[in-house]
């Protein structure tokens, strides 16, 4: 590719600014959601000012995100709303999908797995339609960790997991893959949990897998320099190691090596874990004392993170070699607040859920509520395209009427060299047709020479109904000659035509009364020459065309 020339460097394409908008707020989103959202709000502002629904689009998901990410649940499923409302407007499937994600996470969150089951399938289904591969892995790793989540369902996740790899793999995203492998490590990992009350073969099989998994994730890890997913792969070897009861002095390297990592990239979340996962180690060892130590440091931290579900463990810990010890003052401690956490965290759960129907229920009110407006204005807009129909049209016939027929006269400036022929057509004996057949014989008739009119004439040409068992064909351009063939070709198309009832004398005919005109005349003066010429035609005997 040339290099860019500065000088001819047109404004920045909305696509571009989106996309860098995109990347700001991505980074901010990992780094603090608060800044994230404000800025996020200071961009969907300036987007909106601008005219860039893109950019708006782009803003509307981080604040979804952002919003997620500090726990309101409600705000976040409204701004996901407007995301999709957006993403649906601009044709934009990916942002679609991924707002789609945000909703799951948030349901996710409030212990719905149905929901967020569904909702990231959809967002699967999206992707691929999309043809967007890192789209895709994408959703599927958020889809392979809902369904690792999920008890008994860790078979799906492991298959979604590894096609979500794959996929990484084949778009070359390095930080995917790993992460991939890393969540397929703690999905085995969950499954030897699941197992080992009723299948110890089976549990120590899935930690065997667990094990090899997270090697595997460790080694990509360091391999491409990842040092988040580094510390996450290490810390899901550790686990994998005390599932698998490994040698004590791999389980040491192991800890050894996640602390050391996490010393250089220390997050609060992790160093928590690797607490948990030290305190286990002494336990299991006998180390009861050295464990409460330990338990106590993890539980210290706690203060100022919100982890339950790591205190939850770490206090399960504490219990257990406090007990040991033989302080079942303190383990009786231990064990009230591992209770009173737990209720607190299914009381939060069961009002979380709460927030997030009452969310949804608003969402489908409101979607319900524009769909009804939205029915009745197509509602509305059809009857006023039958009323607008039905003004200028003869309902027996569909023909044009008699009003759209005088307001087509009126408009007709005859010329020399832009002539305009009127034929007035009336059904010959059309009264013998009602009394001996019946009045809806006589419709029947109405209607099939109306279509044999229709078909007589060409476009631009205007057949009408223009009352009773008359009819007038407005022809404009054509002269005399022309107008008199035609009009003889509408005498012998209904002189032929077949009746599913015995009409008298076998046929139906029709005489035809021809005017021309290639200067200014009025309009009732033309239909009153062709009036005359058509009593001519009767009086000469009928089926026949006369000029006027
Ligand atoms: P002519 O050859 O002299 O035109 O004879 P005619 O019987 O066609 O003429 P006349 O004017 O005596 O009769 C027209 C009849 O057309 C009378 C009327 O009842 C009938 N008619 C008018 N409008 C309709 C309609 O919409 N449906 C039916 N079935 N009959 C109609
Ligand atoms: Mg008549
Ligand atoms: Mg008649």
């Amino acid at each position: 590719m040339p290099a860019p020339d500065v000088l001819q460097a047109g404004p920045e394409s909305p696509v571009s600014t989106a996309e860098r908008l995109a990347d700001e707020l991505e980074t901010q989103l990992h780094i603090s959601p608060v800044a994230c959202a404000e800025e996020a709000r200071r961009a969907a502002a300036d987007a909106a000012t601008n005219g860039d629904a893109l950019a708006e689009l782009v803003a509307s998901y981080y604040l979804a995100a952002a919003a997620r990410l500090s726990g309101t649940d409600d705000e976040a499923l409204q701004l996901c709303d407007r995301a999709d409302e957006l993403a649906d407007a601009l044709d934009e499937p990916v942002w679609r999908a991924r707002s789609l994600q945000t909703r799951a996470l948030v349901h996710q969150g409030a212990g719905d797995d149905e929901t967020t089951i569904d909702l990231l399938e959809s967002a699967v289904e999206i992707c691929r339609g999309a043809g967007d591969t890192a789209a895709l892995a994408q959703a599927m790793t958020l889809l392979g960790r809902a369904f690792a989540a999920i008890p008994g369902f860790s078979a799906r996740a492991a298959s979604t997991l590894g096609t979500a790899r794959r996929l990484w793999i084949s778009c070359r995203d390095r930080d995917g893959a790993v992460s991939a492998q890393v969540s397929l490590a703690i999905t085995y990992l969950a499954t030897s949990g699941e197992l080992a009350v009723q299948n110890s073969p089976g549990a120590a099989a899935a930690a065997r897998q667990a094990l090899a998994a997270a090697r595997l994730a460790v080694q990509e890890a360091d391999a491409a320099g990842l040092a988040e997913l580094s510390v996450d792969a290490r810390l899901a070897l550790v686990d994998a190691l005390l599932a698998c009861d490994g040698p004590q002095a791999d389980l040491d390297q192991a800890l050894e090596s996640a602390a050391s990592f996490l010393s250089r990239f220390p997050v609060p979340g992790r160093c928590l874990v690797l607490h948990r996962q030290r305190a286990t180690r002494l336990v299991k060892s006998g180390a009861a004392a050295d464990a409460v130590t330990e338990a106590r440091a993890g539980l210290a931290k706690c203060a100022s993170i919100d982890r339950p579900r790591e205190r939850e463990a770490l206090l399960r810990l504490l219990a257990e070699s406090l007990t040991s010890t033989g302080d079942l003052a303190s383990a009786v401690q231990a064990l009230t607040d591992l209770t009173e956490s737990l209720q607190r965290r299914s009381r939060q759960s069961a009002e979380r859920r709460g927030t997030v129907i009452s969310a949804r229920l608003d969402t489908e009110r409101a979607r319900r509520s524009a769909d009804r407006e939205r029915r009745r204005a197509a509602a509305l807009e059809q009857r006023n395209a039958e009323l607008a129909w039905e003004a200028e049209h003869d309902p027996l016939t569909g023909l044009a009427n008699r009003r759209a027929l005088d307001l087509a006269l009126e408009t007709l400036a005859p010329a020399p060299d832009r002539p305009v022929s009127i034929c007035l057509v009336d059904v010959d004996r059309f009264k013998r047709i009602n009394d001996t057949l019946s009045h809806q014989a006589g419709d029947r008739v109405l209607i099939q020479i109306a279509q044999s009119l229709r078909g007589a004439v060409r476009h631009g040409d205007l057949p009408a109904r223009y009352g009773g068992e008359e009819f007038a064909l407005v022809l404009p351009g054509a002269d005399t000659e022309a107008a008199l063939m035609v009009a003889d070709r509408v005498r012998r198309g209904v002189e032929q035509l077949m009746w599913p009832f015995a009409v008298p004398e076998g046929r139906v005919t029709v005489s035809i009364g021809v005017v021309t005109s290639t200067g200014p005349v009025q309009p009732a003066e033309l239909v009153a020459r062709a009036d005359a010429a058509l009593y001519a035609a009767k009086d000469a005997g009928r089926n026949r065309v006369m000029q006027g």
